[in-house]
C-alpha cells in the first residue's frame, strides 16, 4: 500500500471495474447544469426552478426503469447499493414484524457470498430476532436450487440472493429463484450493483420485489443508487430514513438532482450499449485468459466459467501471494477481492465459500475489465503479469 502512494507520478491501468467505474465524461456533462444555472429543488412547487428539477429528475426515474423493465414509480433514489440493500432488508423485515398478517413471517434467506452490506444487515436482524438462513455456494459459486427450495417456506419473509458476485463475476439463476420465492409467497430482494446494464434484467419476467442499483458501479457518479420497490403487489417497507416524506416516504431528503441526472444517463447509456460491450469484453476477456494460460502454469480461473458477466476474471496463481504480485505492479490497478476489505490481508470470504483454502485464496487476485479497457491495456497487463509471477515463482 505504502509503496504505491510513494509512486504517485505512475498512473496504473484500471483493472479494478468492480470496486468502481469512472464517471463517463457523457455523464458527467449531462449533470453539469444542474450543480450551477439549474439548481433549483426538485420537491419545490411554486416555481419553475423546482419545475425544471422535478422534470429531469422523472427523466431520470424512467430511464433506470426502463433498464429493469419497471415503471417509473417504482424507483426509489439512495445514496447507493448499500443504502438500497439495507432499506430493502431491514425496511421489509421491520414492516412485517410492526404490521403482523396471516401466519408469522420471520426467516430471511440469503447465501454466504453477499456483499457486506447485505450479511452485515441480515446479522444485525439476527440480533433482534429474525431467523436468518445463509446458503452455500457450490465451487462454482452458484447456489443449489433444491437447497433454496427447502429452505424458502410459508415462513420465510424475505430472500436476498446478488445477482452478480463482485468478486468473481457469478450470475446466479434469477428467474427459478424468482420462480422458487413466489411458489410460497416470499419477497424476491436482488442486489444487482454489479449487473444492471451488464446482463439483460427484468424485475417482472424474474419476479423481483426489490433491487438494489448502484451509479459508480455502471459509469454514473459515486454518492448516488437506487431501490426498485414492486407496486403490484404493493412491497411495503418500513423507512430508514425519517423526514419530509419524500420518495414516497421510504428515503426522506431532498434529491441530489445532478446526481439522479447521471444515474440516469448512465443507465441509459450502458442500456443502449449492453449487448456491443458484452460482446467486446467476452471477447477481451478471453483473450486475457488465454494469453495468461499460455505463458504460466498453475493458474486456475474461478468461479463457474459460463455463468458469469465477462468483465470478471478471478485467477489464482498457484504458490505466489496475489499481495506479491500486487506490489510488484504498481502499473496495475488490481485488487484481491472486494474494495472494502483488501487493506487488511484477510483471505477473501468469497473465495474462502467456494472452498478453498486460506493460501489459495491468498494467491488469487481479481481483473475488472471495463467500458474504458483497450485491447492494448489487456496486452500489456498479460506481458507484466506473465513476468511478475514467473519472478516471483523463480524465487522460491
Ligand atoms: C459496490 C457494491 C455494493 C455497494 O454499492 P455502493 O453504491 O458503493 O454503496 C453493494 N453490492 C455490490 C454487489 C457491489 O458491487
Amino acid at each position: 500500500m505504502q509503496n504505491k502512494k510513494a509512486n504517485r507520478s505512475i498512473k496504473p491501468i484500471y483493472l479494478d471495474y468492480q470496486a468502481t467505474t469512472p464517471t463517463d465524461p457523457r455523464v458527467v456533462k449531462a449533470m453539469m447544469p444542474f450543480f450551477s444555472e439549474s439548481f433549483g429543488n426538485p420537491h419545490s412547487v411554486d416555481h419553475a426552478y423546482g419545475w425544471e428539477a422535478e422534470e429531469v429528475v422523472d427523466r431520470a426515474r424512467q430511464q433506470i426503469a426502463d433498464v429493469i423493465g419497471a415503471d417509473p414509480r417504482e424507483i426509489i433514489f439512495t445514496s447507493g447499493a448499500t443504502e438500497s440493500n439495507n432499506l430493502a432488508i431491514k425496511g421489509l423485515a421491520h414492516f412485517l414484524r410492526d404490521n403482523p398478517k396471516g401466519t408469522p413471517r420471520n426467516r430471511i434467506v440469503t447465501t454466504t457470498i453477499e456483499h457486506k452490506c447485505v450479511l452485515e444487515s441480515v446479522n444485525r436482524l439476527e440480533r433482534e430476532g429474525f431467523e436468518i438462513i445463509r446458503l452455500p455456494v457450490d465451487v462454482s459459486g452458484l447456489i443449489d436450487l433444491d437447497e433454496l427450495t427447502k429452505a424458502v417456506t410459508d415462513e420465510t419473509a424475505l430472500v436476498s440472493i446478488m445477482a452478480v458476485n463482485n468478486e468473481i463475476g457469478v450470475i446466479q439463476h434469477l428467474t427459478k429463484i424468482g420462480e422458487i420465492c413466489k411458489a410460497v409467497g416470499a419477497k424476491f430482494h436482488t442486489d444487482a450493483a454489479q449487473a444492471v446494464g451488464k446482463i439483460p434484467l427484468d424485475v417482472n419476467k424474474m419476479q423481483i420485489d426489490l433491487m438494489s442499483i448502484s451509479g459508480h458501479k455502471i459509469y454514473g457518479p459515486k454518492g448516488i443508487g437506487a431501490l426498485y420497490v414492486r407496486r403490484r403487489p404493493r412491497i411495503r417497507l418500513e423507512p430508514l430514513i425519517d423526514g419530509g416524506g419524500q420518495e414516497r416516504g421510504l428515503r426522506s431528503g431532498t434529491l441530489a438532482t445532478p446526481l439522479c441526472v447521471g444515474l440516469g444517463a448512465a443507465a441509459q447509456f450502458a442500456n443502449e450499449e449492453m449487448f456491443a460491450e458484452y460482446d467486446r469484453l467476452s471477447a477481451l476477456s478471453h483473450h486475457f485468459r488465454d494469453g495468461l494460460s499460455a505463458q504460466l502454469d498453475g493458474l486456475q480461473f474461478n468461479g463457474d466459467p459460463d455463468q458469469r458477466i465477462p468483465g470478471n476474471l478471478n485467477v489464482t496463481f498457484e504458490g505466489v501471494s496475489g499481495a506479491e504480485i500486487m506490489k510488484s505492479l504498481p502499473e496495475l490497478a488490481l485488487s484481491m477481492g472486494s474494495a472494502c476489505t483488501s487493506a487488511d490481508l484477510e483471505p477473501s470470504y468469497v473465495l474462502k465459500a467456494l472452498g478453498y483454502n486460506d493460501e489459495q485464496a491468498l494467491s488469487s487476485l481479481r481483473i475488472g475489465l471495463g467500458r474504458f479497457t483497450k485491447e492494448d491495456d489487456v496486452d500489456q497487463a498479460i506481458v507484466l503479469l506473465v513476468t511478475a509471477v514467473r519472478k516471483l515463482r523463480s524465487r522460491t
